[in-house]
């Protein structure tokens, strides 16, 4: 931490001396609109990006923009270091809201409350994680060699992004996710998530007048639910939900068709690994009845084990110099770090903003946390790998 903590009470001041330019610079990322299934709106946010970036940090070593046609761009801006090695920054600039949201939800700062579409999730945390790169340059702190990845499909859960955060990420020191936190605590263990479809497919027929000539799909598929819910292992930290059953045509019709819709989550390989060798395994105990899964797991599990610890330490030590110590937080669901998690690098997600509602009509960032973040992550850039 040398050279953070001495630079901290002036860092401090500058940072609150520049808090209204920071939610300037928010407003315009949140009334650009960026729906994951609006490709060309979120381009035109990618536009604003490449300059805004620019204009803050200066003009990167290499920037590239992949574009990508059905889903949004990806920005990837690098920049060299002051000492040896290289931390990743994990920000998506899409969301889930519909174009038109900013009529409804328009932006606006009230009573400590920061709201608009996509504000907490996650833009709030791209802004500031850019802010606090600028404020530990102008306040002669050594930052290692930097790559800020912006994506505009995260939402989706990141198929086009995702080779090229993996690239970015190879022989990184360290991530930082840009996503929201929870109060001052970080996501150290997201799961895996599993989306499947299981569809049965069995010969209608009459079921009063020829019952032996149908194979029902619906009982096919009751049959199979059984099943399905059995492989919950939740002492392993696995559950498995069918969420959606359809199925049938009319109460004397022996069903031809059925589906079930199930969620599943993981916080290990080997139970993702064996969730899907199950799931691929069903079969209807009638034989003229088919079955098929669609779908796959997304995102790999992240964990807080050996190599995730010591960057979390290290960054709570920089956190209660700021404020307090961090806390931690296990979640259900997964982000970009998921991706480098699994490959080995250490992660810190959830440093972008406080608030609540991510995907909710109440989304909002709490504006009196976020002078602290930037300080945070602009201490955490001062301190990974020193
Ligand atoms: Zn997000």
């Amino acid at each position: 931490m040398t050279g953070f903590t001495e630079a901290l009470p002036a860092l401090r001041d500058a940072v609150r001396r520049d808090h209204a330019r920071y939610l300037d610079d928010l407003r315009a990322l949140v009334e650009l609109e960026t729906p994951s299934s609006s490709p060309h709106a979120v381009g035109r946010a990618a536009d604003w990006l490449q300059q805004w970036v620019v204009a803050m940090l200066g003009q990167s070593e290499s920037h590239t923009r992949h574009d990508f046609g059905d889903h949004g761009p990806t920005l990837v801006f690098d920049y060299p270091g002051q000492r040896p090695g290289r931390v990743v920054l994990l920000a998506h600039y899409d969301t889930v809201w519909p174009l038109g949201t900013i009529e409804d939800i328009p932006f606006s700062v009230t009573d400590g409350v920061i709201r608009g579409p996509g504000v907490l999730d996650m833009k709030a945390g791209l802004i500031a994680g850019v802010h606090a790169i600028r404020h530990a340059r102008e306040h002669g702190l050594a930052l290692p060699a930097l790559t800020l990845v912006c994506n505009g499909d995260e939402e989706l859960g990141s198929p086009a992004s995702r080779p090229i955060i993996e690239a970015a990420g190879e022989g990184a020191l360290a991530a930082l996710v840009l996503e929201p936190g929870v109060g001052w605590d970080l996501k150290t263990e997201r799961k895996a998530v599993g989306v499947f479809e299981l569809r049965t497919t069995g010969i209608e027929s009459h079921a009063g007048n020829d019952p032996e000539g149908g194979a029902s799909a619906v009982h096919a598929i009751a049959e199979l639910i059984g099943q399905v819910a059995d492989l919950n292992a939740l002492d392993e930290g696995t559950s498995v939900n069918v969420g959606v059953v359809t199925g049938g045509t009319g109460r004397n019709v022996v069903a031809g068709s059925a589906t079930a819709k199930i969620d599943t989550r993981a916080t290990q390989v080997s139970e993702m690994e064996r969730v899907d060798t199950a799931l691929r395994a069903l079969r209807a105990s009638d034989p003229r009845v088919g079955v098929e899964l669609l779908g796959s797991w997304g995102r790999p599990p992240m964990r807080h084990d050996e190599t995730q610890r010591p960057l979390f330490e290290r960054a709570s030590a920089i956190a209660a110099a700021v404020r307090a110590p961090l806390g931690r937080r296990s979640v259900g669901g997964g982000s970009d770090g998921n991706f480098l998690a699994a490959r080995g690098i250490p992660v810190l997600d959830g440093l972008g903003a406080s608030g609540a509602g991510p995907h909710a009509r109440n989304e909002h960032v709490l504006e009196g946390d976020v002078d602290d973040r930037i300080l945070l992550i602009a201490g955490i850039l001062a301190s990974v790998g020193e």
